[in-house]
């Protein structure tokens, strides 16, 4: 059996904050974009809460697409049934039928709300009625009003009532914008898309940038890096992808400085260039994929002297995670597959054997001060960056792009 409509839940902190208008929107765009595969749907809103009627459209692939959407909570398959004490008993056993089908004991309750005060039974009654019959109907059914296994819910509305009792989760998080605007360094590894994601969920909106050194570096590379971006637009609908060449920069690093701080200026180097494509593109941020102790780079004492190469917030949603948690998150995102492809980004060409995982600042800040081309190198890079603007619906191939 379909169900008649599904029901969604937003965040209730979302919808008390001062731009609750705001984020309903964000949220209702969304849904339509990922909901246009289904023409005969209808969204109805009420009360901060989203109606679909599914008008005969597949409910469990409108659920895959509803767990994309951040910002809601959770949502639930519903029947609808007449204002009518058998019929509303009928339906809900109808819905229970398949979900009690292989089990021998099962625990539930039924609770109703009578939001239509016009219909002759209250809250309590129904709860009894409706309860009793399925007690009768099914004999592996018992109550348990404390924990039971399903809550049996009744919504008794001005001209119909609605029935439901499994409830799953929606992508949870904020919605698309609600946290304002930052820029992800997007390497073609495994760590930096899963970052995106979760910032993604937190509600930022992304601009992802990117450094190769093409022709050291290949086209497959940034092939990679276009197709994790689009992967990434899934959950937010569009990306904005930024290409920066790296070559100039990264092989004259190569040449001129010490190969245990190579890393180190880098990686600067490319925060800097980040952070002004951010101030370009009013975001007021930059989140990585940085993990703490994963590799030299990633000692808290390089990440500082990292970090003290811009004055934006720098934003480490992986921080604390260990590397199987981000590895099971990105299989459960989709960019896993993507990730592990064999190509290599611009940091894993021509690595130290030996990079320092205690860089010294002060050396550091000496060194590139000596290079008195670097600066010029940096407004060059940031020039002549390529804006890629990217969609989950996106075909395009590389070649394009180009
Ligand atoms: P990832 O799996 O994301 O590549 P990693 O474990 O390889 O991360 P590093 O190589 O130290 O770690 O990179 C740390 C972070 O720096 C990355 O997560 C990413 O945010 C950023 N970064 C590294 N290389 C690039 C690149 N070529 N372009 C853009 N950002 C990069
Ligand atoms: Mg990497």
């Amino acid at each position: 059996m379909n169900p008649d409509l599904v029901i969604i839940r937003l965040g209730e902190l979302m919808l008390k904050r001062k731009n609750r208008h705001r984020f309903l929107r964000s949220v209702r765009d969304r849904l339509q974009a990922v909901l246009k595969p289904f023409p005969g749907l209808q969204l109805e809103e009420e009360y901060g809460r989203i109606y679909i009627q599914l008008n005969n459209e597949p409910y469990t692939q409108v659920a895959n697409e509803l767990k994309k959407v951040f910002g809601i909570v959770s949502f639930s398959p519903a029947y609808r049934s007449p204002l009518d004490l058998q019929r509303i008993q009928d339906t809900a056993r109808q819905m229970m039928q398949p979900l009690l089908a292989e089990s021998s004991q099962v625990t539930f309750k039924v609770s109703a709300n009578r939001a239509n005060k016009e219909f002759p039974y209250d809250s309590q009654q129904l709860g009894y009625l409706v309860g009793g019959f399925l007690l009768q109907a099914f004999d592996q059914l018992k109550v348990d009003v404390h924990q039971p296994q399903y809550e049996v819910r009744l919504d008794i509305r001005r001209e119909y009532a609605l029935i439901f009792t499994e409830v799953e989760q929606g992508g949870g998080g904020y919605p698309k914008g609600s946290n304002g605007k930052a820029m992800l360094m997007l390497s073609g590894g495994i760590d930096s898309p899963v970052a995106g994601w979760y910032a993604l969920r937190k509600g930022l909106e992304l601009e992802a940038v990117h450094f190769h050194s093409y022709p050291y570096t290949s086209e497959r590379a940034q092939q990679k890096v276009i197709d994790l971006t689009k992967i990434l637009s899934v959950y937010s609908g569009s990306m904005n992808l930024h290409m920066v060449t790296f070559t100039e920069i990264q092989t004259r690093l190569l040449k001129g400085a010490d190969e245990q701080l190579l890393i180190t200026l880098m990686r600067r180097a490319m925060l800097r260039i980040c952070s002004k494509l951010a101030v370009k593109r009013k975001a007021s941020g930059i989140v990585t994929g940085e993990s703490l102790g994963q590799v030299a780079s990633q000692t808290l004492a390089s990440m500082d002297v990292i970090g003290r190469a811009t004055d934006m917030p720098l934003l480490r949603p992986l921080i604390t995670m260990d590397k199987q948690e981000i590895i099971r998150q990105a299989e459960t995102i989709g960019t896993y597959e993507t990730s592990i492809q064999p190509y290599e980004d611009c940091c894993t060409l021509f690595v130290p054997k030996s990079p320092s995982i205690n860089p010294d600042l002060s050396r550091v800040e000496k060194v590139e001060q000596s290079l008195e081309w670097l600066d010029e190198e940096i407004e060059r890079a940031v020039s002549s960056a390529q804006l890629i603007e990217l969609s989950d619906r996106d075909e395009s191939k590389f070649e394009e792009y180009f």
